[in-house]
């Protein structure tokens, strides 16, 4: 058995994906060659790209108002190229701010945009509705929909009140674990390599009605017009991380889609909070009850000394990579898609056991 892997990215992936990489790495698709080996230009390729457009649309419940692109550069390189493609004739852009991450995206967005702070947080919660606050000249309202440093996840889509205002969500850590209303959003995406896939791709879902916005000194690659004009192929795309996310969407869908993605993150997260929650002198948490994260599971043990402890005694245990970032430090239990029950059961029994032996 492969011990559980709680890395918070690149992610743990779930053996029959892992396994049918294995299995036709060396001949794929009886081409005689490996998808490493496949030109992008090739039908195959092609198909394959049009197979993961279409299983993300369906998945996500994609509507025709909205494009999938697929782009590279991680997450971050959204960070700039959300403010270059959807400023437009505007010069604000709204940010909500609850972790690392949106604050990260802020900052990039400082080099194009007069930002309006719509609300700015502590890395402890997620805003209500009322207390987030949009001018109305603003582009865009930006947020990160789950803070993987912090583990802080918004229970819903927010909402501002500010109507016009296309709302743009980073949904890199969250991505494709529950059902989402796409045509709430002028733009998402996610980076794959949590929930979705190895690293390397980028999936952005856009208003069709934003893309046309860049000025001319945008770079070619770094608007979304192009890459929908040349079906995500403005160059040479990653095809081998694109192969991947297709088995991984392919997963998802023979596992029963978004709703059991939900109910499988919820029973995981449940089980762990739990077992956290019985030890409180032993765990401190700082993250709110209700921006509790279903993905990233963020907790300091109360006397600082004994995280490496845990650590070792953890990854003897079959329990790896549960440190937390090296931001704020302290332990991180990440529980993506293809993190099995089981793994979040063996954890919460970790967590009793280690509480008994260091009370
Ligand atoms: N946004 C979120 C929510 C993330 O978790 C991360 C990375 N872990 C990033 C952005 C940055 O991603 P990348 O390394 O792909 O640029």
């Amino acid at each position: 058995m492969r011990p559980y892997n709680f890395s918070a990215d690149p992610s743990t992936m779930p053996e029959p994906v892992l396994r049918r990489i294995r299995d036709e790495f060396l001949d794929w698709q009886g081409t005689g060659c490996s998808i490493l080996e496949a030109s992008h230009r090739s039908p195959r390729v092609l198909a394959l790209v049009k197979e993961l457009e279409e299983r993300v649309r369906s998945l996500l419940g994609v509507p025709d108002t909205h494009a999938v692109l697929f782009c590279q550069g991680g997450a971050r390189l959204q960070f700039a190229m959300v403010p270059m493609n959807l400023l437009g004739a505007g010069t604000v852009a709204s940010y909500i701010v609850t972790g690392t991450w949106s604050k990260s995206a802020e900052t990039e967005a400082m080099r194009f945009a007069r930002i309006q702070s719509a609300f700015a947080g502590n890395g402890t919660r997620t805003p209500s509705d009322e207390e987030i606050d949009v001018t109305a000249e603003s582009s865009y309202l930006y947020y990160c929909d789950n803070e993987t440093v912090h583990g802080v996840e918004f229970a819903g889509i927010p909402d501002s009140g500010a109507a016009g205002v296309p709302l743009v969500a980073d949904m890199s850590s969250n991505f494709m674990s529950r059902p989402v209303d796409v045509s709430k959003f002028g733009l998402l995406y996610a980076a794959a390599q949590k929930n979705f896939g190895p690293a390397g791709l980028t999936v952005v879902v856009v208003r069709r009605d934003l893309l046309g916005l860049a000025s001319p000194e945008v770079p070619t690659l770094l608007n979304y017009a192009v890459y929908e004009k040349t079906g995500s192929m403005p160059n040479t795309p990653a095809v081998f991380q694109l192969y991947c996310s297709n088995l991984m969407a392919a997963w998802i869908e023979s596992e029963g889609g978004l709703a059991e993605m939900d109910a499988r993150a919820r029973e995981r997260s449940r089980i762990v909070y739990e077992a956290l929650d019985e030890h409180p002198d032993v765990y401190l948490q700082r993250v709110d009850r209700a921006s509790r994260s279903r993905m990233n599971v963020v907790f300091h043990p109360a006397e600082e000394a004994l995280t490496p402890v845990f650590l070792k005694e953890a990854h003897e245990a079959g329990l790896l990579n549960l440190a937390g970032h090296r931001t704020v430090g302290g332990l991180r239990a990440s529980l993506y898609n293809a993190m099995p029950v089981s793994g979040a059961i063996a954890l919460a029994d970790f967590l009793h056991a280690f509480a008994r032996r260091h009370p």
